[in-house]
């Protein structure tokens, strides 16, 4: 073994193969992978071989295409054949909210480029004759992917990984890691040390032991997960002597079950309720390439519903139960990319699909390591898009659940239990009382909107509109004609202050920092791409102070980047007071009328103007107000140390009363944001896009100096910027607003972008949506057309902020 390499893998799987693999294709050939005991050894040796393109983040079906599209080329590569068996695969659906789950999904496979097809029971029985269609509405029909076998194709990576430089070490443990002082990393192993400048962990149900040596906690725990393997079934015998092709892989989603031919038998994996976590504190020596034992029981319900749909399963003896741990994490999608706090870490864990992310996840991680930066945008598997909250048991719960949920349809406004209510604002309760109907987002509670007397607080989940869209509607009426109040507690929020903050910061974003004290600015992080990392409003707080907020998803995300960032002098000190503090936003015409009463601050036009932030008294409790606000209205952010939220709510609600104050919850503001087109992190400000694409010029300032990413808007801007964000109106809506992930398409039928967001603009009364379209499509009135659940719908081209486009409420 080298005692030296450029990158370590530890791990031989499927997922550390193809890392290793993507490396070398990147040109970086100095990798060592180190493995315990044999390759495949973990979970990918036992895996069913399945590759469903189906996924509905644009992330993760854009890695799931890759793999699916690697693989078929992997022979002709390597000599190593692969037993990629392109079958196809159908998704049955016995209901029409089923077949809105598919159709919202048809949107995003059209963007990336994804063939499928939307089929009839009819033709479900054609490709499908075996099958009972009794009860089915239609199915999804992907002709492209099918099944491969797992040893195979990792050994088609291994070879491919070893041409191109690779040295592949089985039998060799890893026991412990260390990062020097000169910041490269000693990997201790059981035949000997070796350094690296950088390491990738692809450990499987191993992930927490493995992370545990570089000190973090990792929110992965495996949960059992089996299939049935029949003998041999005579009508599948007769198929074969017949000539004829293997059926596609068939899921019945609405049973919570895949189903496929293996060597004329069945494999039939359900993902069943009351599947257990496992390896919940580290997999003990005992186990090695082990299985655990089959349940019957719990597969039952699934048998049975497989041999109403597949009546010949009934006749198949079963030959076997395959049981093993399937890696998971608390929402299912995996995590890849950097470790947080750490230099030159990386994850690519956490794979319950991991055959078919393999490939893709390690083209994207390669290209991260070696260019320092993903080609996608990967905050939906980002390891960072979780915070300290996901302990070791939430993460148990939260993976249960989320292998009970894989065949759930997945509502676009889904919100699930288990692991709730767990971070609380102070005035939560108070909150509740009002009838707020809580959604969670990085742990936190928020209400997403509020029942009114006599209404039942409860979500029914809808990719249309659903029952309370005219409560939503009411509280944004209520937000614009008097005030609304709105926790978002939930804001990540950072202090930066010492001698070097500001040289700092100013290198971090690409707009100049706010001058005198009290501004507020809207900045943007960039990569060295020019694409939009970060979004935070920056308030000078002192001559060397600043205080910065951003997206309550983005905590570990954006502290990680401070912190990674931060020079070594000691210059600036960071500290994250995301918790310490909470914000009550009070927002509409009568924001100003209504705190007024309670402060003894100059809340006039002068005394408090737009964009500025002060430290004033409301109530008898200390804040930090901001002018500003995400609903684009008059208002004030009230930033305040946490311990005096309720003072404040009470203070507040008491003096609206006479000004019709109403609370105002997520989805209104999601409304009232759509109306402003204002963009979200995340959402529409991803890293895919630059922040020139992104319609965000003004918030560029070239000429301030240095900052990253600098040199890349300069040749985009020489080169020509390739997209423009674009707002929309669209037309002709009944019943199912854009939410975001829906092809735009120009007249003659070609696809030329995405919406990225959309929503029900409840004041204006419009249906409205914004993305992003090949420049030179961007005027106003040009004619496109959006795809919203099958159905193509005429979107124009409007202005920006169709709602005050000379922002006179704000500046009131
Ligand atoms: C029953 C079942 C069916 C499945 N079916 C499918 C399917 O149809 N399609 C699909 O996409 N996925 C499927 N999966 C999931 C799939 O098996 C996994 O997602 C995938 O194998 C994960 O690959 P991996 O490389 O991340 O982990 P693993 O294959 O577990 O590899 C991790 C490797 O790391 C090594 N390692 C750990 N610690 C150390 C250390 N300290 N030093 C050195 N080496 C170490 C281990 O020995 C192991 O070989 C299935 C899983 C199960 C259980």
């Amino acid at each position: 073994m080298k005692s030296h390499a450029r990158v370590v893998v530890i791990g031989g799987g499927v997922v550390g193969v193809s890392t290793a693999y993507h490396l070398t294709k990147k040109g970086w050939s100095d990798v060592v992978l180190l493995e315990r005991t044999e390759l495949t050894a973990g979970s990918t040796w036992h895996a069913a071989g399945l590759l469903p393109l189906f996924n509905m983040s644009y992330a993760v079906g854009q890695i799931h295409k890759y793999s699916v599209d690697l693989y078929k080329r992997l022979e002709a590569e390597t000599g190593q054949n692969v037993s990629f068996h392109v079958t196809g695969n159908l998704r049955l659906a016995t209901n029409k909210e089923r077949m809105d789950e598919y159709l919202k999904y048809c949107g995003t496979a059209n963007t990336i480029g994804v063939p499928y097809e939307i089929i009839t029971p009819k033709q479900v029985k054609e490709l499908w004759p075996l099958s009972d269609t009794d009860g089915l509405v239609g199915a999804l029909y992907h002709p492209d992917d099918g099944h491969i076998a797992p040893v195979d194709v990792t050994n088609a990576m291994a070879i491919g990984a070893r041409n191109g430089g690779a040295e592949i070490n089985r039998h060799t443990e890893v026991l412990s890691i260390e990062q020097q002082k000169n910041g490269e990393w000693l990997v201790r192993t059981n035949k000997g040390d070796i350094t690296a400048e950088h390491v990738v962990s692809c450990t499987g149900n191993y992930a927490r032991q493995t992370l545990s040596m570089v000190g973090l906690d990792i929110p992965v725990i495996p949960v059992e997960h089996q299939y049935i393997v029949t003998d041999e079934v005579p009508e599948l015998i007769e198929r074969k002597k017949a000539g004829l092709p293997e059926m596609a892989v068939l899921r019945e989603s609405d049973a919570s079950y895949y189903l496929r031919e293996e060597r004329q038998g069945y494999i039939l994996g359900p993902y069943e309720k009351g599947a257990p976590a496992c390896f919940v504190d580290g997999v003990p020596d005992t186990f090695g390439q082990d299985l655990f034992p089959g349940d019957l029981e719990r597969l039952m319900p699934h048998v049975e519903a497989a041999i109403k749909r597949v009546p010949t399963f009934a006749d198949a003896g079963i030959k076997d139960i395959v049981n093993g741990p399937i890696a998971y994490t608390p929402d299912g999608s995996p995590m890849i990319g950097p470790a947080w706090g750490l230099k030159n870490f990386w994850i690519n864990e956490g794979h319950s699909f991991g055959v078919t992310a393999a490939g893709g996840s390690g083209w994207q991680l390669a290209e991260w390591i070696t260019e320092g930066e993903p080609g996608i945008d990967m905050m939906d598997v980002d390891p960072r898009r979780f915070g300290a909250y996901a302990t070791k048991p939430y993460t148990k719960i939260k993976n249960e659940e989320c292998y009970e949920h894989v065949f759930v349809i997945h509502y676009p406004d889904e919100e699930r239990g288990a692991g709730r209510p767990l971070k609380m604002s102070p005035c939560h309760d108070r909150m509740a009382a009002r009838g707020a109907v809580f959604g969670q987002r990085y742990g936190w509670e928020r209400p997403n909107w509020f029942a009114p007397k006599g209404v039942e607080p409860k979500d029914q989940w809808s990719f249309r509109r659903s029952t309370y869209f005219e409560h939503v509607g009411n509280e944004v009426i209520n937000t614009r004609t008097n005030a609304g109040l709105i926790d978002i507690t939930s804001f990540s929020k950072f202090e930066v202050t010492g001698p070097g903050a500001e040289a700092y910061l100013d290198r971090l974003v690409c707009r100049k920092l706010p001058k005198g004290i009290g501004r507020i600015n809207l900045s943007h992080a960039l990569n060295k791409r020019g694409g939009i990392r970060s979004e935070f409003t920056i308030m000078r707080d002192g001559p060397e102070a600043f205080y910065l907020v951003s997206s309550g998803a983005a905590e570990r995300f954006d502290h990680d980047y401070l912190l990674k960032h931060l020079p070594d002098d000691g210059s600036v000190r960071l500290d994250n007071v995301t918790t310490a503090h909470g914000v009550l936003v009070l927002a509409g015409p009568k924001s100003r009328d209504i705190l007024r009463k309670i402060t003894d601050a100059d809340l006039s036009n002068n005394g408090f103007k737009w964009l500025t932030g002060q430290h004033i008294t409301v109530g008898l409790a200390p804040c930090r107000a901001l002018r500003v606000n995400f609903v684009g209205d008059l208002g004030w952010e009230l930033h305040h140390p946490i311990e005096y939220q309720n003072h404040i709510y009470d203070a507040i609600v008491e003096a609206g009363e006479e000004f019709g104050l109403g609370m105002c919850g997520m989805r209104a503001m999601d409304s009232l944001r759509m109306e402003k087109n204002y963009r979200m992190w995340g959402q529409d400000l991803t890293r895919e896009y630059s922040v020139f694409e992104a319609g965000l010029e003004r918030f560029v300032h070239l000429d301030k100096g240095d900052f990253i990413g600098r040199d890349a808007l300069i040749r985009q801007k020489e080169e020509g910027v390739p997209q423009s964000f674009v707002c929309l109106e669209v037309d002709g809506i009944t019943n199912a607003d854009p939410l975001g992930n829906e092809p735009l398409y120009d007249t003659s039928g070609n696809i030329v972008g995405r919406a990225t967001a959309g929503a029900y603009g409840h004041w204006v009364k419009k249906s409205l949506a914004q993305g992003y379209i090949k420049a030179g499509m961007e005027a106003i009135g040009t004619r496109l057309e959006i795809e919203i659940l099958g159905t193509r719908y005429p979107a124009t081209v409007i202005e920006e902020s169709v709602f005050d486009p000379e922002n006179e409420r704000l500046r009131a």
